[in-house]
């Protein structure tokens, strides 16, 4: 990024940053407060477009605040986009990989250079603290490097097969991973840069052609991210990004028979509806769905408490509990319950909340009115089966009075308690005692969700732990997020069971494959 050389932001490292790095945040912030409220267009076909409904994108921070009005596109739109992305398939795909590799590789640099700006806009327009809009952007421009970094390391996933042992001809065989062609990118609100970025980057190397769909609450980040790229030189209609309803624009883009391949990234009951749908094609696409999360995290007795606080802390909290990743489960050990208890209500009740894009600010709002409703509700509904430790109430004076502002809340709920297996999507954890380590593993695997999982404990129980868990992405012992905090190329992001459909885990090895189907090229000449 382009700040200090010697520092790179993960969201592991983002709890130390320099100093420099405040002072540039802030220079963005006053420079994009100046440009609040202007009108952005969809992109289709290299050009702007406008529809003739719009929508405001207001902050959740203050919803006085019109951050910006965007396009209600319509299925025309979705039509016309998909159109343009068919057209620029035959070229994009023939392009020389390494052609597009520099393409996406100059988008990441351009995501360095605005990273300011973009993490400022995230912060207003989802609600994020400075560092994690920041490490959002962060994520974005590494997803786009790995993608390419593979493909380099792949040589293109070209590769010599065995030869046929034939008399009187010779024989080669290639194998060609080839992109399928136009792939459709739907977005969710909570990391609207890496999840609108990551999925187009790696469809892009791999020579689809793409069009975005983001979600409506967080439009302007993925324009950004969209802008890098057609500021990088990405040629007509290869990216199209268009804006509207999920429901209807998002339903019109599911329902082309002309899309190839999906990447969505949301919540699994929209995530489920698009399998279905999608599947009435003439025949199977490819379906990438990456969904919600019902996170355990276990801490025996034997657990470094201090390293248990410190990583349950952020993973219950950050991003006000809006990850698909957050720890929203808390399992603890008996003997070591009530001291633990206690000190992750004293931890909690020190988080700061207020406007997130202030540096001392952990916690921002929640995205919306539906969300800030959902919290009330839940607060109710678990009162009356458990108890609030902490929290439980919404913020309504002074600077919280324009906003959708929660309190972090922990509460202690018995296990057959519905919202053990609900994702709640909100600044609430869930606490339960154990006595027995086999019947907490039980509980904390008795969800349909398997995405992140998280594990305090003795060095023996850190194996037993990694074996027995049913989750992509597990973490034992970690101070900087229990469920949380995932990082390109570190820890590759996917989710089993409800969590993800594909097995394989973006910013890993094993991902970019997934845009692109094998040919086999047999080549016979006669001896
Ligand atoms: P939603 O499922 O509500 O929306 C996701 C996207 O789908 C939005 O762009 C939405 O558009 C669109 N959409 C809605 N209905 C349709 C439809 N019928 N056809 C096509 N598109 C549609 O999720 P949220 O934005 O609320 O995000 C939160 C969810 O995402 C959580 O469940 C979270 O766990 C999950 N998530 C999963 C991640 C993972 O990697 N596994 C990472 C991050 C989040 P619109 O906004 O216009 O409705």
């Amino acid at each position: 990024m382009a700040t200090d050389s010697s520092f790179k932001l993960t969201y592991a490292t983002m709890y130390n940053p320099p100093e420099d790095l405040h002072t540039r945040y802030d220079e963005a912030l006053t420079k994009i407060k100046a440009e609040l409220g202007r009108e952005h267009g969809m992109i289709i076909d290299g050009k702007d477009a406008l529809s003739q409904e719009k929508f405001e994108n207001r902050s959740p921070t203050n919803t006085d605040l019109v951050l910006g009005i965007f396009q209600k596109g319509t299925a025309v739109d979705a039509a016309a986009a998909i159109a343009a992305a068919r057209k620029a398939f035959p070229g994009w795909s023939h392009t020389p990989w390494q052609e597009r590799v520099a393409i996406v590789r100059k988008a990441a640099s351009l995501m360095d250079e605005r990273i300011f700006k973009m993490g400022a806009v995230e912060s207003l327009e989802v609600g994020k603290n400075r560092m994690e809009g920041l490490g959002d952007v962060a994520e974005a421009a590494d997803l786009f490097r790995y993608a390419c970094d593979r493909m380099e390391a792949n040589n293109g996933f070209v590769t010599e097969m065995g030869t046929d042992p034939l008399v009187g001809y010779s024989s080669t065989n290639v194998s060609v991973l080839r992109p399928y062609g136009v792939w459709l990118v739907i977005s969710p609100f909570n990391f609207p840069s890496a999840l609108t970025g990551g999925p187009t980057g790696s469809a892009l190397v791999a020579g689809n052609t793409v069009v975005i769909k983001p979600a409506t609450d967080t439009p302007w980040t993925p324009r950004l991210i969209a802008e890098c790229l057609r500021d990088a030189g990405i040629p007509d209609g290869v990216c199209n990004f268009v804006t509207g309803p999920g429901s209807t624009l998002g339903q019109a883009l599911i329902d082309n028979p002309d899309v190839n391949g999906i990447t969505f990234t949301g919540s699994y009951d929209v995530g489920m509806k698009i399998y279905r749908d999608f599947g009435v094609g003439r025949y199977v696409r490819p379906t990438i769905l990456e969904l919600g999360g019902k996170n355990p995290t276990i801490v025996t007795k034997h657990a470094d408490l201090d390293a248990a606080v410190s990583g349950l802390v952020k993973s219950a909290f950050g991003l006000q509990g809006q990850k698909c990743s957050a720890g929203s489960r808390i399992l603890i050990e008996a003997p070591v319950y009530d001291d633990l208890v206690a000190r992750l209500v004293e931890a909690t009740e020190k988080l700061t909340i207020g406007d997130p894009t202030a540096r001392k600010n952990f916690l921002g709002p929640v995205v919306n009115k539906s969300s800030y409703k959902d919290y009330q509700s839940f607060v109710v509904e678990i009162k009356e089966s458990g108890k609030i430790l902490t929290g439980g109430k919404i913020l309504t004076e002074g600077e919280y009075a324009k906003g959708y502002f929660c309190a972090p809340t922990l509460a202690e709920l018995p296990f057959d308690h519905r919202l053990w297996k609900y994702e709640m999507f909100l600044p609430i954890s869930t606490i339960g005692k154990f006595t027995d380590l086999e019947a907490a593993m039980k509980i904390a695997n008795d969800v349909d969700y398997g995405l992140t999982a998280g594990f305090y404990g003795s060095e023996e129980e850190v194996e037993w732990f990694f074996d027995k868990i049913e989750a992509g992405v597990t973490y034992a012992n970690r101070p900087q997020g229990a469920t949380t905090g995932a990082w390109p190329g570190f820890q590759p992001f996917g989710g089993w069971k409800g969590s993800g459909s594909s097995g394989k885990n973006s910013g890993g090895i094993h991902y970019l494959q997934l845009y692109m189907h094998e040919q086999i090229r047999t080549h016979v000449r006669k001896a």
